[in-house]
């Protein structure tokens, strides 16, 4: 019998761990349940995380096989599981955040030669899409040129029963924790998503790069949640959205193609989690004024496209691109906070968070150096409002005080014209200083 260990993987479809596990006879599923990342997230993602364990618990339950539940280290663990179960191999699919690599590399030591990594968490596995000269891509549009180029790879049906798995009398499967999300959580589960997706596609596809930019998230797929922890398979939604066609497909698969880049960018630079991608940005004069971190964080700033963004994310864990690409420009080279704690901050809010995703976005936004982003654009908040949030719906649904309209609600805790001014005066030096190489 084999082990698949589930990690950001949390499907049957598509899922190529699966697959090569059941090649050789029966196989039985496996999630972690790690304090290294639990103890180190919110209530939320935790409750996320839980929800679309049981589901795919019911899953594996369905097709006559089970899903074990372990509580511990993975490296201690994963040893246990196999000698208890007599187990020949462990299946899991590849992650290639700083963590789970050093995760994965004592695992490989403790089991070695026992476990097999498949490519399964994106399109283009990180690593894979190169420059000709064999180096990494810093900048999207080459990368998402060779991106597109190398084609999908093929999908996997999700297998229809297991063969019967010969388990030891007695055997605890373990318990799946619940927890209180303290706030509405989507429907859970493969399933759930795969709906979901097919909803998008009838719906909004056809328009979407026309209607993606609207702060209220109103026209986009809100599918990232479970593309995270990999209820959804990224190649299952891309090849389903290709069959469908047009200009609306093209645009929305190149988000998917983003979300590769940044899996990639990441896998190269792990330095990205707390430097900036480019080091001179590093040199920002950062603001450690905890009172105005908080009003950002709980959308009090007197600015009422940010206090929606913020009050919306704290109330549903999700934002629309350009939301979040506002906050986090807001927070960045408006107030200058300092951006690893706004980073975090933010990634715990979100039921999508994830580090290669957000560590992206926070210094895409925040013009530290990732992509060709121009470090001289400086959103100015009101007109963001005036055109992606037209007849001031959505601002007057999260800051009512504002009447929808964009201009401050209260003297702002920020002189934007200020602070702009403040930011492009040490932008500029450091933008024509000496280049340090990258993160
Ligand atoms: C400051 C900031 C922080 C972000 N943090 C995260 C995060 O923690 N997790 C996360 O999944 N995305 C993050 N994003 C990217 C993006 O905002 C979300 O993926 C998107 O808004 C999710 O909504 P959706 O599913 O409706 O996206 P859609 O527009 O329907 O796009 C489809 C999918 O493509 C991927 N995608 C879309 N845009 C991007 C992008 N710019 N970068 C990477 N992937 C993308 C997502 O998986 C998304 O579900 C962040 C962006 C910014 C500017």
């Amino acid at each position: 019998m084999n082990l698949v260990w589930h990690r950001a993987d949390l499907r049957l479809h598509d899922n190529p761990a699966l697959v090569e596990a059941l090649k050789s006879g029966p196989a039985l599923g496996l999630v972690v349940l790690d304090p290294n990342i639990l103890q180190n997230t919110s209530p939320r993602r935790r409750a996320w995380f839980y929800q679309n364990t049981a589901a795919l618990r019911e899953a594996y339950l369905r097709r006559g096989s089970f899903l074990l539940v372990r509580v511990g280290l993975p490296w201690e663990v994963l040893p246990q599981v196999v000698s208890e179960l007599a187990a020949n191999r462990v299946y899991a699919v590849r992650n290639s955040t700083p963590y789970a690599r050093l995760r994965d590399q004592k695992v490989g030591e403790a089991l070695p030669g026992r476990v097999s990594w498949l490519e399964g968490q994106y399109i283009q596995e990180p690593g894979n899409i190169v420059k000709p000269d064999g180096g990494p891509y810093t900048v999207f549009t080459p990368y998402s040129r060779r991106w597109w180029a190398a084609g999908a790879p093929v999908l996997l049906e999700a297998p229809t029963y297991f063969p019967p798995t010969p388990l030891p009398l007695g055997l605890d499967l373990g318990t799946v924790p619940q927890e209180t999300p303290g706030v509405p959580l989507p429907p859970a589960g493969e399933e759930a998503a795969q709906r979901a997706l097919e909803v998008f596609l009838r719906d909004r596809l056809t328009g979407y790069h026309q209607t993606r930019d609207a702060l209220g998230g109103e026209g986009t797929s809100r599918l990232s949640c479970y593309f995270t922890l990999g209820v959804l398979s990224p190649r299952l939604a891309a090849q389903r959205a290709l069959q469908i066609g047009g200009e609306g497909a093209r645009k929305w698969v190149n988000e998917l193609c983003w979300r590769d880049f940044s899996g990639d960018l990441l896998y190269h630079r792990p330095q990205m989690m707390t430097q900036a991608f480019d080091p001179r940005w590093n040199d920002l004069p950062w603001n450690d004024d905890d009172e105005l971190f908080e009003a950002w964080l709980q959308g009090q700033t007197g600015i009422p496209v940010v206090d929606a963004s913020m009050r919306e994310l704290q109330a549903t864990g999700f934002l629309s691109n350009r939301a979040r690409m506002v906050v986090a420009q807001f927070a960045v080279k408006l107030a200058l906070l300092p951006w690893q704690k706004c980073e975090r901050a933010f990634r715990d809010l979100l039921l999508d968070g994830d580090n290669a995703s957000n560590l992206q976005g926070w210094q895409w936004a925040g013009g530290l150096g990732v992509d060709a982003a121009p470090y001289f654009r400086v959103f100015n908040l009101i007109t963001q409002a005036e055109a992606h949030d037209p007849s001031g719906t959505w601002l007057k649904r999260w800051v009512p005080e504002s009447g929808g309209k964009p201009q401050p609600y209260q003297t702002p805790l920020l002189d934007l014209h200020l602070a702009r001014k403040r930011y492009l005066a040490v932008a500029e030096k450091i933008a024509k200083s000496e280049p340090q190489g990258s993160a």
